[in-house]
């Protein structure tokens, strides 16, 4: 499996019509969980957001929203912010244009915000385009990868790609998925911790 824990400066910048992460100086950082709400990955990441007194954006699959509507309601109870991950994780890549924009849709009906963000980062340039033109969508992308869903790495590495590579503004992915669950439950309490001395603040996206 072939990723970057750190996107390069210059990619970022090659692909600017994206957010890639928040421009500041102030010590934010913005993490975010992909392809929840989940039963109990997401919960987990809630109470571990509470100690800390943390914001986070939470990229919800319309799909599990419907299957866990009381907990997508606490997401936005404790004050973080949700963004859109399409119905059932459509694979940008793969899907026809058409197909993409109806689970993009079908999820809005569930999730009322303006972020989207594209399952495994696959997005068509036409459809990045109409989402962000037609129907005002900021496409958030990410500068650091915990790379929680890969299953050989050791949950030590993940938490050390995120305390590595993290910097003012940056935006951090994780998942509150079962896939992720045994590197990510590690890896979010030593972040939170570890970036709550450095004086950091977590907020989430807007
Ligand atoms: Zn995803």
């Amino acid at each position: 499996m072939f990723y970057l824990p750190r996107i390069p400066l210059w990619f970022s910048k090659l692909n600017s019509s994206m957010v890639w992460h928040v421009p500041t100086k102030e010590k934010e950082l913005y993490l975010t969980f992909d392809d929840g709400p989940h039963e109990t990955a997401t919960v987990f990441v809630l109470d571990q957001l509470k100690q800390y007194n943390a914001k986070a954006t939470f990229f919800c699959i319309g799909k599990n929203v419907l299957a866990h509507p009381e907990i997508y309601e606490r997401i936005l109870n404790e004050g973080h912010a949700t963004g859109n991950h399409t119905f059932d994780h459509t694979n940008g890549w793969q899907a026809k244009n058409d197909e993409y924009i109806h689970s993009v849709s079908e999820a809005s009906k569930y999730i009322h915000s303006n972020l989207f963000r594209p399952p495994y980062g696959k997005i068509s340039p036409f459809v990045s385009k109409l989402l962000r033109k037609e129907l005002a969508y900021k496409i958030i992308m990410w500068d650091v990868l915990s790379a929680d869903f890969d299953e050989t790495l050791a949950p030590e590495k993940c938490a050390e790609n995120v305390l590595l590579y993290s910097k003012p503004g940056s935006i951090i992915v994780f998942h509150d998925s079962t896939k992720a669950w045994e590197r990510m439950s590690y890896a979010l309490p030593k972040v939170l911790k570890y970036f709550t001395e450095q004086r950091f603040s977590f907020k989430s996206l807007m």
